[in-house]
């Protein structure tokens, strides 16, 4: 079963989500990727991984992954938030946040953690892939 995998940058991570997507590209393409509007084309662009795009973050795009998650769509989110810049869409924010600690979804939103749970993601689909050949 492919991994469904929520990403979403605000502008100042956008850079790092592109550094992280082209590090786990081959872990990545086996998934089913959703992202918010413009995170999701700057790594369908430039990483060339094919991603559903919702809308943007600050017109929704949260809470449209926030509703697939509590329908238990997402299996896991990264979410690089930028911890220096107020957002206008800050409830919404902390709304997909809540939502991944109601629904004990897996959220990285910082770098570290991203690739923590990445790597170990990867890992078990390894695994899994040598279990059933
Ligand atoms: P975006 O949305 O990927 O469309 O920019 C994320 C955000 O900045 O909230």
């Amino acid at each position: 079963m492919k991994k469904r995998i929520a990403l979403i940058a605000h502008d100042e991570k956008k850079d790092d989500m592109v550094v992280l997507a082209a590090e786990y590209t081959n872990f990545l393409r086996q998934c089913l990727l959703v992202a918010t509007g413009t995170t999701g084309k700057r790594i369908s662009d430039e990483v060339g991984l094919t991603v559903e795009r919702m809308l943007s973050g600050p017109f929704g795009g949260d809470m449209q992954i926030g509703a697939q998650l509590v329908e238990g769509k997402i299996d896991c989110v990264i979410f690089l938030r930028d911890p220096m810049t107020p957002q206008p869409h800050e409830p919404d924010i902390n709304a997909l946040v809540r939502s991944c600690d109601v629904h004990n979804v897996p959220c990285a939103t910082n770098m570290a953690s991203a690739r923590l749970l990445l790597s170990q993601l990867a890992e078990f689909h390894h695994a899994d892939a040598h279990v059933h050949s």
